[in-house]
């Protein structure tokens, strides 16, 4: 009989892109993509990522092995690891496993929960971290997308002032 994994290994794991996201000022990230979702923002851009079946079972090693493979082709180019979905939070331990493994690149994940709901682990070592739902109506046009959502360096939160200045002292 295979094993199941471990319920704190696994991830409903998408694609990686490399990709300069939302903000070329951030420079170019290797985006890891995770399924499922439970929220329904609606205009969600990617819909299709709510649903964990989108996505393959994995665990992190498998997901490392990934990731290291297309750090290996374009190690050069890459400034940062993205974490995005979908939820990457449905997954914090797995999430936050891989995020200690990568710790010579900028680290940044953006999740729908509010700050006070992520768990104190990803806060402390995630370098990048965008919280709140996408609202539709709140759309800014630039980064952060919805105006709602904020944006914390090395878990101190961002002015407005700072986001309109990108990149500052980010590490
Ligand atoms: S949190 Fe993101 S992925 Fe989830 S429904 Fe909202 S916009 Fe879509």
């Amino acid at each position: 009989m295979p094993m199941l994994p471990r319920k704190d290994d696994w991830i409903y794991f998408s694609f990686l892109s490399v990709s300069t996201i939302d903000d070329p000022m951030l420079g170019i990230s290797l985006v890891v993509c995770v399924s499922g979702c439970p929220r329904q923002c609606e205009g969600c851009h990617t819909p299709h990522l709510q649903n964990v079946e989108y996505g393959k079972l994995i665990n992190t090693s498998e997901l490392m092995c990934k990731i290291k493979y297309q750090l290996s082709l374009s190690s050069d180019l890459i400034d940062n690891i993205v974490f995005l979905g979908g939820e990457p939070l449905l997954y914090p331990l797995a999430i936050h496993s891989i995020i200690t493994q990568l710790n010579e690149y900028r680290t940044i994940l953006y999740t729908g929960y509010d700050y006070d709901d992520v768990p104190d682990y990803i806060k402390n070592d995630v370098d990048i971290l965008k919280t709140g739902e996408w609202v539709e109506d709140l759309e800014s046009n630039k980064f952060p997308a919805s105006t709602n959502q904020e944006v914390y360096i090395n878990n101190k939160l961002l002015t407005n002032e700072e986001l309109n200045n990108l990149p500052i002292n980010m590490r």
